[in-house]
């Protein structure tokens, strides 16, 4: 862009009668960044002076065995969260699609959703039928069969999603109160300035608080040209699996009786069972009175896998940890 001449005349002009102004106001601006820059680099020596000393190795040190209880927990959370990943094992095999069209069009839709696995490209009017009927469209597309064995697996998905939701605030209260009671142990300026920090040197792992790990069924419509595009999104949280395990369950009993001969493992069963056991681990006793953030879990006392079902007598609390072991024992 070219300046017209009269415009830069003005502009000197200003900057010269200015220029003491301008000079007067550079210098305790100047001091100011000084002063903050050397606060900054300061409190950066502090903390490392802190954080490597003995003082802080030692606090480490007595908090050692909480810190690794979280981060057990923290692992057993994160490996919940996979339970999907079993209910969709199916190999269908692998191909490459490709466009061979002369037009330039531009279909972005369509690639955005080669990561996803669960995407079905479908006809506009599938698409809004989708959003008016998700569980129907869902089995339907994605070859959800009504069957007894897809209904104990979205049920055991549900079970570990359910425990893996309660299990991350759990241990996020926990670790927050654990710090929570270092606070007289603990300089004030780093408890108030480098909390996060403070967390992590202490040796507790990250907690993954976000919900991504649910699974996402989306039903696409992407037009010929690819200017006009539309989607459904069904996303299979916790609330979500809890209302498809009665869908499917209607449509078995709809059937056959077998599924009425035995309760379904919804959210409101699983309570129902804490409470029968008042909020106490059937093997190790401890109990949820006496600490405040357990993650307890719902166990079939006799596995599915062994004949066991699903009902009232045959389900047991036991502590996250306790659960563990025993499904360790019996692989
Ligand atoms: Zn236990």
């Amino acid at each position: 862009m070219k300046m017209p001449p009269v415009l830069f005349g003005i502009l000197a002009f200003i900057v010269l009668i200015m220029k003491d102004t301008i000079v007067a106001m550079a210098q305790p601006v100047g001091i100011l960044i000084a002063v903050i820059f050397g606060v900054l680099v300061l409190y950066q020596v502090y903390s490392f002076s802190y954080f490597s000393g003995e003082k802080f190795k030692k606090l480490k040190k007595s908090i050692e065995e909480y810190t690794k209880n979280c981060n057990e927990l923290n692992h057993h959370i994160q490996e919940l969260k996979n339970a999907y990943v079993d209910v969709t094992s199916q190999d269908y095999g692998h191909s490459t699609l490709q466009d061979g069209s002369n037009y330039n069009f531009k279909r972005t839709e369509w690639n955005k959703s080669i990561k996803n696995n669960y995407v079905h490209n479908c006809s506009l009017s599938v698409c809004k039928n989708a959003n008016d009927q998700p569980f129907k469209y869902l089995c339907k597309y994605f070859d959800i069969k009504a069957n007894e064995e897809a209904l104990s697996n979205f049920e055991a998905v549900l079970n570990d999603f359910a425990a893996a939701e309660q299990g991350k605030l759990l241990v996020k209260a926990e670790r927050d109160l654990i710090i929570t009671n270092l606070k007289t142990s603990i300089p004030s300026l780093i408890f108030s300035f480098s909390k996060k920090r403070l967390i992590k040197e202490l040796g507790f792992e990250e907690i993954d608080l976000s919900d991504l790990y649910f699974p996402i069924y989306t039903f696409q419509y992407v037009s010929a040209g690819g200017n006009s595009s539309s989607k459904c999104d069904i996303k299979m949280d916790v609330n979500n699996l809890d209302r498809f395990i009665d869908y499917l369950s209607s449509l078995i009993k709809f059937r056959n009786s077998v599924a009425g001969q035995r309760a379904l493992m919804t959210s409101r069963l699983r309570e129902s069972i804490k409470e029968r056991d008042n909020h106490t681990c059937r093997t190790c006793g401890i109990s949820a009175h006496n600490e405040k953030h357990l993650l307890l879990e719902i166990d079939h006392i006799i596995p599915l896998s062994k004949g066991g079902i699903t009902s009232e007598n045959n389900l047991q609390t036991l502590c996250w940890k306790c659960n563990r072991s025993k499904g360790s024992k019996l692989v």
